[in-house]
């Protein structure tokens, strides 16, 4: 007999994208449930998260949608934003992303779904590609040591503020000189972050830096209205007075400009967006920084430095991490963790495709076209503010609001925020006919100006827009890597060999704890590419904008509902910005009440690093809260330490579940405590995968969280950045969230100071996370977060018996994550937690967290998109290497002289005609059958840390051989 036909209702369901994103089919998660001792997903989360907490009724967020119907549902959203074309300048301009690089980059998930490079030896692609960053970064700045990108410009020169407060000898100095030139919404980026150090900021003109007696200055080099002055007088009467001079500068322009560097500055930032990134209405875009050698402890965000590997051949990784917040906690240099990794990688591929010819012609194309644009408007009468310029041209104008209209009857976006003039910028994309149009607009259809009439005289007159002293003389790019790849043949296969060294999550698992290292979905990352939100500039009047308003919108709506909260800021492109942006708001709601005084936060020893990071840069003390054995607060510490701090106790930082991995039976309990004494709970949203429609944060008695759309939301990690770190709150602080000083978001926080350079962060990513809910809908979600920790838990109970489980909550489960402790094995065999993390890329993994939040320690999550076959193909590897430390434990291998040691193995090692190794070179490379059938090579064997930072070098290598030669 033939089954009966489904139900239309029952076809519709199973082309659910839900089943897509999770995992483990029905039938997997029944036997997983038995592994752990539970009945059903319900009767799981029934022994795992206290009933106090858990929510009673389910999300309101909706039906799941299939791919395409969430898809055609986007594209009518984007299709209802208007695409003028931009000439507002101002930090943000049109670009052409090379092919190759968009689809083999940008829309490539052996790039996108890449961790931060914390296992180097398998990450050297994307750490050459940032080792390129970094030059491109020196070679234009003219300066010393480059990192590997940060967040934004404005964020960028807030880090240059901060680092000229560390280093500079004028100590007694509290105060900071900007120059009015830099672009507005630095300075309020700036403002704000001295305001909540307690520095005095003074705005004022370029020339006068030296009048106030500062520790700092910041200068913009082109100013943002265009002018190109010659600084390095002002620089220089800055630095007598022991003040450390920050130039803000425009990539592009220093293609053709002196390096700010030979002018004097000490340190020099920008964003490098026009390299090939589109404006995605503010982001995501990588920010260059660069400062002198002898400041190099104090540079902030990640460098990239040159090592050597235990065979001797170079290798790339990250240097000088004791300066970052994972380490130096409060004392860090900046809370920055997630950066801007592909984007930066993305400019740097521009730099390598167009290399320094294709470079220059482009800059000196958008060059000629300003001075064409500048020659015609002033043949007609118009004064121009300046007469030096590189790109940017501000016009006076007597009747601003005429221009702007007739621009817009063309379709054209103007800067419009100045007084009785407009700027015009231009960019790659701009041609002849845009000149053409910008003369219709300023001088009416028969202005009579010809444009190749115009270039004639230029080239016979010559330009004078560039002051001389100011052209630069020197070679760019010299190193070979910018010099080689011109043809796409050669760049494509170049792009591909960096991607094939890097394991992502387009090989294998990356179970790493606290990162929420799920699918990134190829319908959630298809919008991204879609011109109707790459093309917007973040300052296009906000009418233009619909699309991104609607969808941010029904996001916030979405992710209120979610958390909890009352009010959502999109403005923190990571999520230790949306610690910053949090902590401020709980500042100012103190201030609001009289109670400024309040500067104690409360944070557990278990906590991340940018939590105490992040908590210095508002000026808070931090009081570090014990941890029971149990892994939970200790709630008799907690408070006795609320109650020592008393009226000065400003809040609480608090993961849920706890880095330990656990539901804390008492989190209530700890609001309450918090609250008792009038302070603020900051619950820490990196593990909201163990919430989403389970608990909430608001739900729980927080007052604020940030979300990290890169970890729970399916935002790509990008091999380390992009991120989206928005913040929920409760109503009582939503008065306190950031503003912008550009754009008037709406609402009473308007006219707050900012957080990031644009109002809405990286805007661009947002529609992963937008695709995302709408796919999963409200019982999608839920599920998602079910499974997480059905998957924890199964990974637990597989490992349990080969490895102690450190922490486990009730019913001794685990949340979303479980660490495993390597340290009584270490005791008894010597092998370290790092040689187990580096066997595992010889099984074809990418190792879990090392020896966070315990030393010593693997923190594994699995999080519910890995399948039940992954999961046991991970716990396989791990037993595995269980049974080689016994190995070595039982003497029968050598301490030193066994594959755990020795790991990861590479090519070079088997295919060496030497080996002399007490075991053999299968053992070595395809440990398991597995492996053998899809081997992942690591590219280079284990590097030498110590090394790399005794000898640091974060240039590429060979420049000085080749520059000698
Ligand atoms: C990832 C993480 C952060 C920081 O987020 P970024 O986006 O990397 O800045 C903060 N806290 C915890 C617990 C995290 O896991």
């Amino acid at each position: 007999m033939s089954e009966p036909l489904h139900t239309l209702a029952q076809l519709e369901q199973k082309q659910d994208f839900v089943r897509r994103h999770i995992g483990p089919s029905e039938s997997e998660m029944q036997s997983m449930l038995s592994e752990v001792g539970a009945s059903s997903l319900d009767d799981l989360m029934e022994q795992t998260v206290p009933g106090s907490i858990r929510l009673k009724q389910g999300l309101a967020i909706g039906e799941s949608q299939t791919e395409a119907e969430a898809l055609a549902n986007l594209k009518n959203v984007a299709a209802t934003n208007k695409i003028n074309r931009s000439h507002i300048g101002m930090g943000y301009s049109d670009t052409f992303t090379p092919n190759v690089i968009l689809r083999n980059v940008l829309e490539n998930p052996g790039w996108y779904t890449a961790y931060t490079p914390y296992q180097p030896e398998i990450a050297q692609g994307r750490l050459e590609a940032l080792l390129n960053f970094q030059q491109v970064t020196l070679d234009l700045t003219g300066l010393e040591l480059a990192s590997a990108s940060l967040l934004d410009e404005a964020t960028a020169a807030a880090e240059a503020m901060t680092l000229a407060k560390r280093m500079s000898k004028n100590k007694h100095s509290n105060c900071y000189f900007i120059a009015d030139n830099v672009h507005p919404q630095t300075i309020d980026v700036v403002k704000n972050r001295a305001d909540m150090f307690g520095f005095e900021v003074t705005v004022g003109k370029a020339e006068n830096a030296s009048d106030c007696d500062c520790f700092g200055a910041l200068l913009q080099y082109p100013g943002t209205t265009g002018e190109i002055q010659n600084i390095s007088t002002i620089i220089a009467a800055v630095q007598a007075n022991n003040g450390i001079v920050a130039v803000a500068a425009d990539i592009m322009s220093l293609v053709l400009l002196k390096a700010p560097g030979d002018l004097g500055a000490d340190v020099v930032l920008g964003s490098a967006q026009r390299f090939g990134v589109p404006m995605g209405y503010g982001g995501p875009h990588a920010a260059f920084f660069a400062t002198r050698d002898k400041y190099k402890r104090s540079l902030p965000g990640r460098i990239i430095g040159v090592s050597k590997d235990t065979r001797g051949r170079p290798a790339l990784r990250m240097a000088l991490q004791t300066r970052e917040q994972h380490i130096r906690r409060e004392k860090a240099n900046s809370n920055i963790c997630t950066a801007q990794v592909l984007l930066a990688n993305m400019a740097s591929f521009y730099a390598v495709y167009h290399g320094p010819e294709g470079l220059k012609t482009i800059a000196s194309r958008i060059h000629r076209f300003t001075d064409i644009l500048a020659a015609g408007l002033q043949q007609k009468g118009f004064e121009l503010a300046h007469n030096t310029w590189f790109d940017t041209i501000t016009v006076k104008v007597a009747d601003k609001a005429a221009v702007l209209n007739s621009a817009l009857a063309k379709n054209v976006n103007l800067r419009a925020d100045l007084d009785g003039a407009v700027g015009v910028s231009l960019d790659e994309t701009t041609t002849r006919a845009h000149i053409e149009d910008l003369f219709e607009i300023f001088c009416g259809a028969d202005h009579g100006l010809d444009v190749a009439a115009l270039d004639s005289a230029i080239v016979a007159n010559g330009s004078q827009s560039i002051p001389a002293e100011l052209v630069r003389t020197n070679d760019i790019l010299t190193n070979e890597v910018f010099n080689k790849y011109q043809s796409e043949t050669e760049m494509l296969r170049y792009i591909k060999s960096l991607e094939d060294k890097d394991l992502a999550l387009n090989h294998s698992m990356i179970s790493l704890g606290s990162c929420t290292m799920k699918l990134n979905a190829t319908a959630e990352m298809i919008p991204v590419t879609w011109p109707e939100f790459g093309k917007l500039h973040p300052f296009a009047p906000v009418e233009q904008a619909q699309g991104y308003s609607t969808m941010i919108n029904t996001l916030e709506k979405w992710l209120i509902n979610i958390t909890g909260y009352d009010a959502v800021s999109m403005q923190p492109n990571s999520g230790a910005q949306g610690e910053y942006a949090g902590l401020i708001t709980i500042q100012k709601y103190h201030a609001s009440r009289g109670e400024s005084h309040r500067d104690i936060c409360l944070i557990p020893s278990s906590a991340h690093g940018t939590n105490p990071a992040t908590a210095n840069m508002v000026s808070l003390k931090v009081v570090v809260v014990d941890c029971d054995k149990r892994g939970n607060i200790d709630l008799n510490d907690l408070r006795a330490k609320a109650a020592e701090a008393g009226d000065n106790l400003s809040c609480i930082m608090v993961t849920y579940p706890s880095t330990h991995g656990v539901y804390e039976e008492t989190i209530k309990e700890v609001c309450d405590i918090v609250h008792q004494y009038g302070g603020q709970v900051y619950m820490d949203g990196a593990n909201m995968n163990a919430q989403v429609g389970i608990t909430a944060p608001g739900f729980i008695g927080s007052d604020v969280s940030h979300l990290n759309l890169h970890k729970t939301f399916c935002i790509p990690h990008g091999g380390g950045g992009p991120g989206m770190g928005p913040i929920g709150v409760k109503s009582h602080l939503a008065p306190f969230l950031p503003g912008h000083e550009v754009v008037n978001m709406g609402g009473e926080h308007a006219n707050n100071g900012a957080v990031s350079a644009a109002p809405w962060g990286s805007a661009s990513i947002l529609p992963i996370s937008y695709m995302y809910i709408n796919m999963m809908g409200s019982e999608g979600l839920k599920k998602a977060t079910e499974v997480a920790i059905l998957n924890a838990n199964y990974i637990a109970a597989k490992l349990t018996g080969h490895y102690p489980v450190l922490y486990k909550g009730r019913n001794d489960k685990v949340a979303h994550e479980c660490i495993i402790d390597l340290r009584p094995l270490k005791e008894a065999s010597g092998v370290t937690e790092l040689d187990v993390a580096k066997r595992l890329n010889d099984y074809g993994f990418h190792a879990p967290t090392m020896s966070f939040p315990v030393a010593g320690t693997l923190m594994i999550e699995p999080t519910e998109s890995e399948s039940k076959a992954e999961l046991d193909r991970f716990c396989e590897a791990m037993i595995s290497i269980r049974n080689e430390i016994a190995k070595v434990e039982s003497g029968e291998w050598d301490a030193t002289d066994n594959p755990l040691h020795n790991a990861p193995h590479t090519l070079a090692d088997i295919c060496d005609s030497e080996w002399n190794r007490s075991y053999d070179r299968q053992l070595a490379a395809y440990p398991v059958q597995a492996v053998a059938r899809n081997k992942f090579w690591p590219s280079v064997n284990r590097i030498d840390d110590v090394y790399g930072d005794r000898n640091l070098i974060c240039s590429c290598p060979g420049v000085e051989s080749y520059r000698e030669e």
